[in-house]
């Protein structure tokens, strides 16, 4: 399965994730700090 790791751009939070769990912050936000996060803060692995 794809990795990607998230970085928060607001609370620099860095998340090792996959697929499901980058659509679900790309719609609901960081899970630490609940800013809005966009494409960018996600780097594929
Ligand atoms: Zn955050």
């Amino acid at each position: 399965m794809t990795t990607y790791l998230f970085t928060c751009q607001a609370c620099g939070q860095e998340i090792e994730i996959n697929g499901p769990m980058r659509e679900a912050i790309l719609s609901s936000g960081c899970p630490v700090c609940t800013e809005s996060v966009d494409a960018a803060a996600f780097e594929q692995e």
